[in-house]
């Protein structure tokens, strides 16, 4: 297979696209597609301080090494979660930190167990399911981060096949409240929070992951995080890939058309109520984060009694 653009050896077949490209080639269409994200849905200036939450895995890696070749101000943020299984923790915060060494960029990282006493299993315990307190301690800390770190925008390594799966699983219930608020920017309806924006949304897994392999980017591959298995998300895009597999460009169509029909979504506006305890925007008195918090200490206390 020959590189559609100079007839060198190709390293990917974008079917998508009848595509196919070398390394070189490859790189600088990956940036374009990057960039024109950024600039189709305006997701952030050349001036704004980014945050990029990486996770130690592909993406959020790619995202971070693309927009510091594009020439954007970008640091990162690792969340420690105090995930033990596999040592899952450890080994992706080592990625993160090694990428950023390698490269002098800064890197935060922030560590849910030293910061509340308490890891991301330990505040899930007895309660709901896994993913979602992940979910919400992650936000809580981005949140947190940005604010005080001064960033005017926080991004994440979400790729087309994860929001095209997110699109799918919004559609399938009919969650026309979630799928409203499904967008490259989500907009910050609080001074305290700040927009996220997600500049690899028109890039699939397998291009982040061969960006990222072409990069030479040492990244978590092996090792999924242990919660996600049996996950709906992979089923979903289990099923786009078929789909894809069989009619080529059907993702990127189906999410780029959502986008230019989601008008006729709505959602309510959220509550600008601030929680009592950490002073975040919360939906009541305390902020689903400070709750989770809450009911883990008194847990805590109950056994020590
Ligand atoms: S798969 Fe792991 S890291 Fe991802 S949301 Fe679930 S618990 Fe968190
Ligand atoms: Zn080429
Ligand atoms: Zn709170």
């Amino acid at each position: 297979m020959r590189c559609s653009r100079c007839r060198e050896q190709a390293v990917i077949n974008l079917r998508a696209h009848r595509l196919a490209l070398c390394e070189e080639h490859f790189v600088e269409r990956f940036l374009e597609v990057v960039e024109r994200a950024i600039r189709r849905y305006s997701l952030m200036r050349r001036s704004s301080r980014v945050l990029v939450a990486v996770s130690g895995g592909k993406d959020s890696l790619a995202l971070w090494d693309a927009l510091t070749e594009l020439g954007y101000r970008a640091d990162g943020l690792y969340i420690d979660l105090g995930i033990r299984r596999q040592d899952y923790s450890r080994i992706s915060r080592e990625k993160a930190e090694r990428f950023a060494e390698q490269r002098g960029l800064e890197l935060r990282v922030f560590s849910v167990q030293e910061e509340y006493g308490l890891s991301m299993p330990e505040l899930r315990r007895g309660s709901r399911e896994v993913c979602s307190v992940c979910g919400i301690v992650k936000r809580h800390v981005m949140n947190r981060v940005a604010l005080e770190g001064g960033y005017h925008v926080l991004a994440t390594g979400h790729n087309l096949d994860d929001e095209a799966s997110v699109l799918l699983s919004n559609l399938l219930r009919w969650n026309t409240e979630l799928a409203a608020r499904q967008a490259p920017r989500v907009e910050a309806w609080h001074e305290k929070l700040r927009p996220k924006v997600k500049p690899l949304c028109l890039l699939t897994e397998k291009e982040t992951a061969t960006y990222a392999l072409v990069r030479g980017i040492d990244y978590v591959s092996e090792l999924e995080c242990p919660f996600s298995a049996g996950a709906t998300s992979i089923a979903l895009k289990e099923a786009l890939n078929r789909i894809e597999e069989h009619s080529p460009g059907t993702k990127l169509y189906f999410y780029t058309q959502f986008l230019k029909h989601r008008r006729i979504f709505r959602s309510e506006k959220p509550a600008k109520r601030e929680c009592r305890s950490c002073g975040f925007p919360s939906a009541g008195e305390l902020c689903s984060f400070c709750r989770l918090l809450l009911k883990s200490r008194l847990r805590g206390e109950k056994r020590d009694n």
